[in-house]
């Protein structure tokens, strides 16, 4: 037997005992003729005793065999803190060289080191922890969705594009020349598949691919728990998947969550926060004050289309040097504001504004009171094109919450947008695209404004489409899908999608529709974002065992990498050289 206990495993309670024990030398010191070592596994760390002079080097892989006795000096932050073991006997199972970084809590190796020896950095405690969270999360979805009878089933990898809105990864095929096969970037027409084949509750915890320019905390492979449900409308799925939260958060974290979750419009969304998903962590509301700041002789507010406020609590003894650093931070591109108006009310009452030529007190307050600041507060204001603005002010909303520390991880609050729009209109290529993807209803009460021709109609069409929205951030979405073959034909025609095209590319579905097609809809969550924002963290990169890099690499497999010319010859498929 290769050991008796774990190295998380042994508490005072054991003293006396013969152990063995098996794990990974982390630390040793060396105290006159005594050794004392960390012996580390995925369990935990114990510590060990020697009375001899031993070279044991770091993360070299040892048995030791002992006793378990108290411990003199004990270590309240180690679950096996009170005891240590008296080693009799040691067995070098393995030599380690001396790794590149230290292996413990806090590592002094950088981001690429850890990630080209990531089974080193995987040993280490947080990203065992994170992948322990991830294990139970996945474990709990299963459980609960088992529970109401929905069915794991796979779907295959190598398929046809299933448009998401990003490109497709390829595939070559070596026995079809010529021709390849997508990734899928979900599942999304499989599962509808599996309701008009009669499977009725579907769930996978699956991976899924999508060629995307990495921005900040993306990966080009990553998972969702994918589901579909039949007879269901928009109440049925988010009551099921609204459990299925509550029983993670409870069963996982421990946190009972308010509910039912709050639900917001698409459009009360964009009005009052400026974003499709919304931290209701922090109020700090956006309010549209054109009616009050018009016509005052201010030409920037006079005019713009729409002006807007929010009020920053607090935040009145911002000086004049962090208000003109807010400025330029509002004009950076990716805020995209022209500047910024402010309207600071002082704690003794006074009001002071960066634009008090053109207003008296009286109307300044008006502004100050319609975004409820009281004394003490700063009102921030920005305008121009209604949408436009509101996402601008949604952007500084976020950023002052961020200053002002309204933004714990520890605090969950989750919420549920629907009622999105169906169609979004591109002026760039002039044409819709599908605000979810092209298999979304639109609302049964929309049908008519779906079937006109007039751009303006087709905009107001609205969607049971709904998104999981937890502490800003979209963890999910989904819909109550097309089910019947001419509403999916006209969908690809109101997105410019010609009949040949959609015939070669979704024939399959289509032709499936007319066979039987029950009403159905069902939503996916991103499971590694689930992950790491139950674990309290803003990357993602830690909850997944092996991810990529911001160059889209794995550095440690270094891949993406050629292949053998053999190989390219066996596919067919020439290389362009300059
Ligand atoms: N397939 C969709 C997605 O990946 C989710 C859904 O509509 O069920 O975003």
């Amino acid at each position: 037997m290769y050991r008796t206990h774990t190295c998380g495993e042994l508490r005072i309670g054991d003293a006396g005992k013969k152990v063995t024990l098996a794990g990974w030398v982390q630390r040793t010191r060396k105290f006159g003729s005594m050794t004392f070592i960390d012996l580390r596994d995925r369990y935990g760390i114990t510590q060990l005793v020697l009375d001899s002079d031993t070279d044991l080097g770091r993360e070299f892989v040892i048995q030791v065999c002992g006793e378990v006795v108290e411990r003199q000096s004990k270590n309240p932050n180690l679950p096996t803190g009170d005891v240590e073991i008296k080693v009799e006997k040691v067995n070098v199972l393995n030599k380690a060289q001396t790794p590149p970084f230290t292996i413990e809590e806090v590592s002094d190796g950088g981001e690429d080191i850890r990630a080209k020896y990531r089974y080193l950095d995987l040993r280490r405690g947080p990203l065992q922890r994170a992948l322990a969270l991830r294990h139970r999360l996945a474990q709990e979805v299963r459980t609960y969705l088992d529970a109401q009878g929905f069915m794991e089933i796979e779907t295959p990898y190598l398929i046809k594009s299933t448009p998401e809105g990003a490109r497709d990864f390829v595939v070559p095929s070596r026995m079809n020349q010529g021709q390849f096969y997508a990734l899928p970037q979900s599942p999304q027409t499989f599962k509808q598949l599996l309701m008009v084949a009669g499977y009725d509750r579907y769930f996978q915890i699956v991976r899924c691919f999508r060629d995307e320019d990495l921005r900040a905390d993306r990966q080009p492979e990553f998972t969702q728990i994918d589901c579909e449900m039949s007879f269901v409308e928009q109440e049925d799925v988010l009551n099921t998947f609204e459990g299925m939260m509550l029983t993670m958060f409870r069963n996982a974290l421990g946190i009972d969550i308010p509910h039912p979750i709050p639900r917001m419009s698409w459009f009360d969304a964009m009005d009052k926060y400026g974003s499709d998903k919304p931290d209701i962590r922090f109020g700090m509301e956006i309010h549209e004050i054109s009616d009050l700041v018009k016509g005052h002789g201010f030409s920037v507010f006079d005019n713009a289309p729409y002006v807007g406020a929010i009020c920053v609590g607090g935040a009145a003894e911002y000086t004049r040097k962090q208000l003109d650093e807010l400025t330029e931070w509002v004009k950076r591109p990716q805020v995209g504001a022209k500047g910024l108006i402010y309207v600071r009310l002082n704690s003794d009452g006074g009001i002071k504004s960066s634009i008090d030529k053109f207003y008296t007190e009286e109307e300044l307050e008006k502004v100050v009171r319609s975004v409820g600041a009281g004394k003490g507060d700063l009102v921030l204001c920005l305008c121009g094109d209604k949408r436009k603005t509101q996402t601008q002010l949604g952007v500084l909303r976020i950023e002052m919450g961020n200053r002002l520390g309204l933004r714990d991880p520890k605090v969950f609050a989750p919420l549920w947008v629907v009622d999105f729009p169906l169609l979004e209109w591109d002026d760039e290529t002039s044409r819709f695209y599908a605000m979810h993807h092209p298999f979304t209803a639109p609302k049964p009460e929309h049908m008519e404004l779906f079937y006109s021709d007039r751009k303006e109609d087709l905009e107001k069409v609205c969607a049971n489409a709904y998104d999981f929205v937890l502490n800003g951030t979209e963890l999910g979405g989904g819909s109550i899908r097309i089910h019947q073959a001419d509403v999916q034909s006209r969908m690809f025609d109101v997105l410019g999608i010609s009949r040949e095209d959609a015939e070669y590319k979704f024939g399959f579905i289509i032709n499936a529709f007319k066979y039987g097609a029950p009403p159905h809809g069902g939503l996916a969550f991103g499971f590694d974002r689930l992950c790491a924002l139950f674990g309290g963290q803003e990357t993602i990169r830690d909850f997944i065992a092996f991810p990529k890099n911001n160059q889209g690499r794995d550095v440690m497999i270094d891949s993406p990498s050629r292949i053998d010319d053999e190989q390219l010859e066996e596919l067919n498929i020439a290389i362009k050289t300059e």
